[in-house]
């Protein structure tokens, strides 16, 4: 069994498949239907800043311990990145709409369009809205750029507003009725060697691509997705080039994005992380 979990057990066939185990739990609670029971209301007021995954978890266990739950959520869906980042074809959004649906019927509040920190501040909440607590899970949204040349040019998104464009906004749709466009480029290359990586280099095929490359600084061994996700992008068609990391983003007089020039790489001494 290939473990999902670290990188150090991708070689052994003793390690625990935790994704499938997590898929077999949440296969079994999706049967169920069950609404949690709450227990009689406390005069508490908890707001949860954030529908991720994390904030849905805390809106469900605060509302069953009684209290009165309200969600405030940035974008106009909630979801987080289960909704804004994972595409539909690895994670149906019914799934997590699901899981939404449950939370208002045990008496949980949502309001999106709703930013923390501007439409209101956590100190408003606290001094003037009556809320007791708050649970800040606003995830980790802000993309991490490499800083070479070329990050500005027209063509290079992070991989965060590349997959909220397709997801959240439906890009794909644009013309009939889409959030927000995206450019349709025939070539793409992705940077990097986790799930996200892969997502991305995915809902690019989708979004027409003749040819995604998949550029990774290391060997396919260290990358950190799952090697199921490796997989498929593979099987679908993705094209990897690893031991290659961008120098720079080269682009015409239009800063339209022609071309990315690489450094060849070699694997050196372990580091700190294992790889
Ligand atoms: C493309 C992609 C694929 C992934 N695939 C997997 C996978 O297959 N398996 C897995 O286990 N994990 C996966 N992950 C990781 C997983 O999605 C995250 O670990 C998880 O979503 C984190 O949950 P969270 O609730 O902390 O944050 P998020 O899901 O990021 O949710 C935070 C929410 O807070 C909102 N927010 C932010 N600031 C404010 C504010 N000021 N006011 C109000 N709301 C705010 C945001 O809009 C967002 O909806 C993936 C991540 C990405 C990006």
């Amino acid at each position: 069994q290939t473990c999902t979990v670290g990188l150090k057990f991708k070689d052994t066939n003793k390690a625990v498949s935790i994704g499938r185990l997590e898929r077999f739990v949440a296969d079994l609670g999706q049967n169920e239907n069950g609404i949690p029971t709450v227990a009689p209301e406390t005069e508490m007021k908890v707001a949860i800043i954030g529908s991720g995954p994390g904030g849905i978890v805390a809106a469900a266990d605060t509302r069953r311990a009684g209290h009165d739950v309200t969600i405030f959520e940035a974008f106009h869906k909630p979801g987080g990145v289960m909704v804004y980042g994972i595409p539909e074809f690895r994670l149906p959004k019914a799934i997590v709409q699901k899981e939404i649906d449950v939370l208002t019927k045990m008496g949980v509040k949502i309001v999106c369009n709703f930013v923390v920190g501007r439409t209101r501040t956590v100190e408003q909440l606290m001094t003037e809205d009556g809320f007791d607590a708050v649970y800040i899970g606003v995830g980790a949204g802000l993309p991490r750029f490499m800083g070479i040349e070329g990050e500005s040019l027209v063509g290079v998104y992070s991989a965060n507003e590349y997959l909220t464009r397709a997801n959240l906004m439906k890009a794909y749709d644009f013309g009939k009725g889409a959030d927000t466009p995206i450019a349709r480029s025939k070539k793409v290359a992705v940077i990097g060697g986790g799930n996200v990586t892969m997502d991305s280099a995915r809902t690019a095929l989708r979004l027409g691509a003749e040819k995604v490359y998949l550029v990774y600084r290391r060997t396919e061994k260290e990358m950190p997705a799952r090697i199921e996700e490796v997989h498929h992008a593979k099987e679908e068609g993705v094209e990897f080039h690893i031991l290659q990391s961008p120098k720079r983003i080269i682009g015409d007089e239009n800063s339209r994005v022609t071309a990315i020039e690489c450094l060849k790489y070699r694997l050196g001494e372990l580091d700190e992380s294992g790889r």
